[in-house]
């Protein structure tokens, strides 16, 4: 994007690291960083500190991370199936993963939660309809709804780590892996401004349905290189206190 407006916070999203040569993406200025989940390949603590040290590292007042299917740790109820599944040699711990990412510098962990950012909230979620057998499946239909019926309605930014049906989800195979219900939830009740996701690599971009502008921010591509450039968007915060000038 251009400059910046005067008093706008920038946002800039990435997703779906898989903990590749992170050192090699070139990261805009900003305000905000978000990270839309699939910053690991399994979840493996020594993947989850080298995220956070790189987290830490990085010069934004805001680091806002949601986990995704592959950060089979932060997912505590699936994890006992999925850990040896995964060619884990045991069962690590995962709240000493958890911690990691939520102790680095500046680092605000989103889990069926929002925090606000100078009056703008910002909701986060890891969960997407099943896909395969890793962390934070879903069956479609109920479950998903019951789940997308917690985003709070006032929610200005959305972050999930799966698409929405019919943004940013179109496979290699041409099907679309988005979710009916998240769409439903966004367009008939939450109205974003901005959802932002990643979880289908190969769908990297912006689409919009005229209220809503969708960010699937992956990084990675198909082949998990990380070749899909950060994602930025603008959003003014909400005016202060009853003067107009
Ligand atoms: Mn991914
Ligand atoms: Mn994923």
């Amino acid at each position: 994007p251009g400059p910046k407006p005067e008093g706008a916070i920038r946002f800039v999203c990435v997703s779906d690291t898989h903990g590749r040569a992170l050192r090699d993406v070139q990261m805009p200025e900003g305000d905000v960083l978000l990270h839309a989940g699939d910053f690991s390949m399994t979840g493996r603590p020594e993947e989850v500190s080298a995220f956070a040290a790189w987290l830490s590292s990085q010069p934004y007042r805001r680091k806002i991370v949601i986990a995704g299917n592959h950060d089979l740790t932060f997912d505590e109820a699936s994890y006992a199936q999925t850990y040896s599944r995964f060619g884990h040699p045991r069962q690590f711990d995962t709240s000493a993963c958890r911690k990691m990412l939520e102790e680095a510098e500046g680092v605000e962990y989103l889990y069926d939660s929002s925090t606000s950012v100078d009056g703008v909230t910002v909701y986060g979620s890891p969960w997407q309809p099943e896909f395969g057998s890793w962390a934070f499946n879903l069956e479609r239909g109920e479950p998903c709804r019951q789940r997308w019926q917690q985003i709070p309605s006032e929610a200005d930014v959305v972050v999930t780590h799966g698409p929405a049906l019919g943004h940013g989800d179109l496979c290699s195979s041409r099907k679309r892996a988005g979710c009916l219900d998240l769409l439903h939830e966004l367009q008939t009740r939450v109205r974003p401004l901005y959802h932002v996701c990643g979880h289908i690599h190969e769908a990297y971009g912006v689409t919009t349905d005229g209220m809503t502008t969708y960010v699937n921010a992956s990084t990675c591509n198909l082949r998990y290189r990380p070749d899909n450039k950060p994602l930025c968007f603008d959003v003014m915060p909400p005016r202060r206190g009853g003067c107009s000038s």
